[in-house]
């Protein structure tokens, strides 16, 4: 049996009463690539929420890695391996990508020392690699709001990546990229679940067909099914979701 990266257990988040998660059970096995789908409103992002710290459970418990992450902070949750993109890139513009990655380095938390310390070979090493890995070389030394927009996605991927995490955490990485841009980002993240464990939230379909291997749909807080991309697409009750009743003959 593969080990488990993240198990979760009856998880309910409650807000003032309405149920965003309802009786949730999901576990991840560890180096697994997870496509989430689901409406809008199903509870996918209140989901990474929960595994972050950012909200706590009503009831139920998340495990990272065997441990309850109940009581831990964000920043302890974030520290102890668990790193998670947001939507909208967050990188320094004014910067280069080589510097946005040599900040990121787990080796100091602050801007201005990493900036202005020399950088370590092993470091630097570090940094080239993770270049390569999101195809920025060639850009590397320019400002970073020179970059287009899927480059900036790769390249916070990269920031990411080299906090060195266990899991990763991406919530919709592809939402208003060019179809080359979502083809690229696509072949970053199934690079990267080489070696790493991967949740993806994604809405676009031909992504997720490009990178899923298995795929859970959430539903009204609560998972409705999971499988293989065929399985979930051709399942009655996913294209009832997403697509309302089919009128009666
Ligand atoms: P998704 O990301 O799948 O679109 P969300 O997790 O954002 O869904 O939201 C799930 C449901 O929970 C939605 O109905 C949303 O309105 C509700 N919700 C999310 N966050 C809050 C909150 N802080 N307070 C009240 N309701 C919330
Ligand atoms: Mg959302």
């Amino acid at each position: 049996m593969n080990a488990k990266v993240l198990e979760i257990e009856n998880l309910t988040v409650s807000f003032d009463g309405f149920k965003a998660l309802n009786q949730l059970n999901f576990s991840l096995d560890e180096g697994e690539l997870r496509v989430i789908i689901g409406p809008n409103g199903a509870g996918k992002t209140t989901f990474l929420d929960v595994i972050t710290g950012k909200v706590q459970p009503t009831v139920g418990q998340v495990r990272f890695k065997g441990k309850n992450l109940r009581s831990l902070s964000e920043d302890q949750i974030s520290r102890s391996g668990i790193g998670r993109k947001f939507q909208t890139p967050r990188v320094y513009l004014k910067l280069t990508p080589r510097e946005n990655l040599e900040i990121s380095c787990s080796r100091s938390k602050n801007v201005f020392a990493a900036l202005f310390q020399p950088i370590p070979a092993a470091e630097r090493r570090t940094v080239a690699g993770l270049l390569e890995t999101i195809d920025l070389t060639a850009k590397a030394d320019l400002p970073a709001e020179l970059l287009s927009h899927g480059e900036k996605q790769r390249l916070e991927i990269g920031m990411l990546v080299a906090q060195a995490p266990d899991l990763l955490l991406v919530d919709e990485p592809v939402a208003g990229l060019t179809d080359e841009e979502t083809e690229a980002v696509g072949d970053l993240l199934l690079a990267l679940a080489e070696s790493h464990s991967i949740v993806v939230i994604e809405h676009d379909m031909e992504f997720v067909r490009q990178i899923a291997r298995q795929v859970t749909v959430l539903h009204q807080g609560t998972v409705l099914c999971e499988g293989s991309m065929s399985e979930v697409q051709t399942d009655p009750r996913v294209i009832e979701v997403y697509l309302g009743h089919q009128e009666e003959e």
